[in-house]
């Protein structure tokens, strides 16, 4: 049995653990205030959900929007750094009240988690992560999580909950994400153009798919669009998990979209081993290294990449930083761990193993990025 179709999500037995996010224009009214009744409604799906047995985490946003409001800010909190994170400070505290609140009707125990970039991209504190939700969840609680704006600096941001949530259902273990949106799914094209489209179903997100995705976020108050929401597609393909878009907007949305199968569903491909997909689901390279066609080929085949088929080294990347790998036409091909800093990469590169220890001086690894810290993309 697997996922195949919207429904499979509300499914326990399909999709035992499910990841659902909630933007910021669902949450909250073009008044600045929450919108409680609709998610009173959304809350009572979610205990639904629990009831038939599925694990539930929520990534919610709103907290810019909510605080903006209070502190009386011009362009919903988003008009600097300093007004999103101060935003965020105030607006953080008013969400996570109203979850707790609205799901302590049903009996249910709700756990805030704020994180930022860096907490799912460092190896040791994304396990330390992961180990947290698995324990609230076994636990019973429903963690509410959403970024850490308040610390955050623009350079080390998700930016938006789309890829938080992915990030997120990876760490968890989720078999899926349900991305509760403005609009149905992913169109054709532009969908406020004649004939345009709804795709149903996803098999890969390819660049013909990229290239449906249109501008940003439609409500001005989120950050995501559809763009952020196919990386978050990709995330979880790669992680083995289904995610699916449906709209938000009406009252109890999850059960109406799901039993129409009115939406998008991007099926997961084949799992990667975790810590394969967590390197693939990365979203800061430090560097990059060009390989010509023949290093491009042994990747393919499974090897490791050498030096002697590296072409050129960009970025100042330490020993153990993630980089890009990137294929004679440009295409990102695959991502890994260096073995060497960018310096000592430059000085290998073109070169076959056996010149190395003279170039460095001492004895060489046994490659520039070992085949088990590479994931292919
Ligand atoms: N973390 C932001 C907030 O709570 C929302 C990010 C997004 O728009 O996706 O307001």
């Amino acid at each position: 049995m697997k996922i195949t179709r919207l429904s499979s999500l509300s499914e326990p037995a399909l999709c035992p653990r499910l990841v659902i996010k909630v933007g910021s224009a669902l949450l909250v009214g073009a008044d600045g205030a929450p919108r409680r009744d609709w998610l009173a409604a959304l809350v009572g799906e979610i205990a639904s959900a629990r009831g038939r047995g599925q694990d539930i985490i929520v990534v919610s946003s709103g907290a810019i929007a909510l605080g903006a409001r209070k502190l009386g800010l011009t362009k919903g909190g988003r008009g600097s750094l300093a007004d999103a994170q101060a935003a965020a400070a105030v607006g953080q505290i008013a969400l996570a009240g109203l979850w707790a609140e609205l799901l302590g009707t049903h009996g249910l125990t709700a756990a805030q988690v704020l994180l930022t970039l860096e907490d799912l991209e460092d190896r040791r504190r994304y396990l330390n992560a992961a180990a947290t939700l698995g324990t609230l969840l076994g636990a019973g609680a429903v963690p509410v999580i959403n970024e850490n704006d308040t610390v955050a600096t623009e350079e080390i941001r998700f930016g938006d909950n789309d890829r938080l949530a992915a990030r997120v259902g990876q760490a968890a273990g989720a078999s899926g994400v349900l991305l509760l949106s403005d609009i149905d799914g992913l169109y054709d094209r532009d969908p406020r153009e004649a004939g345009a489209q709804r795709i149903p179903v996803v098999r890969g997100v390819t660049p013909a798919i990229h290239a449906m995705a249109t501008g940003g976020s439609s409500s001005g108050l989120g950050s995501g669009g559809m763009t952020s929401k196919l990386q978050a597609a990709e995330i979880a393909e790669m992680a083995g998990m289904a995610l699916g878009i449906i709209d938000g907007r009406p009252s109890a949305p999850i059960a109406c979209a799901l039993e129409a199968d009115r939406g998008t569903l991007f099926l997961p491909r084949g799992r990667k081993p975790a810590r394969k997909a967590w390197l693939g689901g990365r979203m800061r390279m430090r560097g990059a290294v060009h390989i010509d066609a023949g290093a491009a080929s042994a990747l393919a085949r499974g090897s490791s990449l050498l030096a002697a088929g590296v072409t050129q080294v960009e970025g100042a990347f330490a020993r153990g930083d993630a980089v890009a790998v990137v294929g004679p036409d440009g295409a990102v091909l695959a991502r890994g761990l260096s073995e060497y800093d960018a310096d000592e990469c430059a000085r290998l590169m073109g070169h076959p193993s056996r010149a190395h220890e003279e170039l460095l001086g001492y004895a060489p690894r046994s490659a520039l990025i070992h085949r088990d810290q590479l994931v292919l993309l």
